[in-house]
């Protein structure tokens, strides 16, 4: 062989003798190679088998590990993991809907997944109602002959309110309305939906699961094969793919999910219930305090806090809120959410609910509690607080 040639052939598949490695190889891969025209031709029809690698948009081995893990987690038939829990939110969206259709979203979901309904959905005839998240089974007074799919986050973005998943879906079962779920904020471990009737759950891997704030994921964990196969066949015609390094990653991330993920939920809680005895302060968003309206829901139907929450402030200017968030020194202002740091972002939600209004006298800030100690996160806040009364008075 001439160098070009070894170049080209050398090292593919070195046979390694010894030990084998705890975790999966990271396989990168677009082309895979197949030996023989026949198995070349049976790609197509061997593309339903789970781990199936024919070509690199369909995932490689670090991937297949990962879906495995959290199928499993999730008590579901199959999983997809595609390249950003935004990617996962619009997949089932568009699994499940033709032109002409109408869907019910919760007035609480992530901001992206009401911009992927109204700026993408809408233009291709796809009409979408708000509903109050709170509205349990009553649900089915927004039904229309067109319905397809029911869209809930439990608890919502920014407020936090937990939905009654058992009633919605019963009310959608009755009327062979699919139902999705983003689980983000409970992780596989906290909360499981499709053990409730809920045909897809979706996650953005990005937060918890990956855990580091390095990174963009996501997955959606089927209930039935037809489920998964709805969104697969999206998600392959939009040639969504998954690099390998980021879902090795996450799968690394995972290892590690529980044991965070208790610390997320012990700080958060702690702070949570230090800040509501905080005269500044006039509510906490947190369904795992027992004074919570969705206490009782979370409590039946979680087996868990993340560490995710948000805080009502007492009518305060901008510029105050601004003057302690900007002094704060363990917390980072950011988006997104779910690594080992804590965070702290002031939040509108007054400004983009349609169905329900917001109703709150004072601002809104949310904080995601991170691995630090909390009286270190305590004590950054008291002197955030004093920064504040500086500019309020
Ligand atoms: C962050 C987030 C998403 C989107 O995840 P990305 O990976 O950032 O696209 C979806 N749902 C919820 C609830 C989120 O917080």
């Amino acid at each position: 062989m001439a160098p070009q040639t070894k170049l080209t052939h050398l090292g593919h598949q070195t046979e390694v003798s010894g030990g084998t490695p705890v975790n999966p190889p990271v396989v990168r891969a677009s082309t895979l190679a197949f030996d023989t025209v026949a198995e070349l031709n049976n790609r197509v029809a061997a593309k339903t088998q789970k781990n199936y690698a024919g070509y690199g948009i369909y995932g490689t081995q670090p991937q297949f590990s990962l879906d495995e893990v959290l199928c499993d987690l999730e008590n579901g038939e199959r999983c997809l993991t595609v390249p950003s829990g935004l990617a996962a939110c619009a997949a089932p969206l568009l699994a499940f809907v033709n032109s002409g259709d109408h869907i019910l979203v919760a007035d609480s979901c992530y901001g992206p997944t009401r911009s992927f309904c109204d700026g993408f959905l809408a233009r291709f005839g796809v009409e979408t109602t708000y509903y109050d998240p709170l509205i349990g089974g009553g649900i089915s007074a927004l039904f229309r002959e067109n319905t397809k799919l029911v869209f809930m986050e439990s608890p919502g973005s920014w407020t936090f309110e937990v939905q009654d998943v058992p009633a919605i879906v019963a009310a959608c079962q009755e009327k062979g309305i699919r139902t999705a779920i983003d689980n983000t904020w409970a992780t596989p471990l906290f909360c499981k939906p499709l053990d409730m009737g809920v045909d897809l759950s979706i996650h953005a891997g990005t937060k918890y699961i990956a855990g580091h704030s390095d990174l963009l994921i996501g997955h959606v964990i089927a209930r039935d094969e037809e489920s998964y196969w709805a969104v697969r066949r999206q998600s392959e015609l939009l040639g969504y793919n998954t690099a390998p390094d980021e879902a090795y990653l996450t799968l690394r991330g995972l290892r590690t999910m529980e044991v965070r993920l208790k610390r997320h939920e012990s700080n958060g809680i702690e702070l949570a219930n230090w800040l509501k005895e905080r005269p500044e302060v006039a509510r906490i968003l947190h369904p795992a305090l027992p004074d919570d309206p969705g206490h009782e829901l979370w409590k039946r139907d979680f087996t868990g806090a993340s560490g995710l929450f948000g805080v009502e402030l007492k009518p305060v200017s901008e510029e105050a809120v601004a003057a302690m968030l900007d002094s704060l020194k363990l917390y980072y202002m950011g988006f997104s959410w779910g690594g080992y740091e804590s965070l702290i972002i002031p939040t509108y939600p007054e400004r983009v609910r349609t169905a329900v209004p917001w109703k709150s006298d004072g601002p809104t800030i949310r904080i995601h509690a991170g691995l630090e100690n909390v009286e270190d996160l305590k004590a950054d806040l008291v002197q955030g607080f004093a920064e504040m009364k500086k500019i309020s008075g």
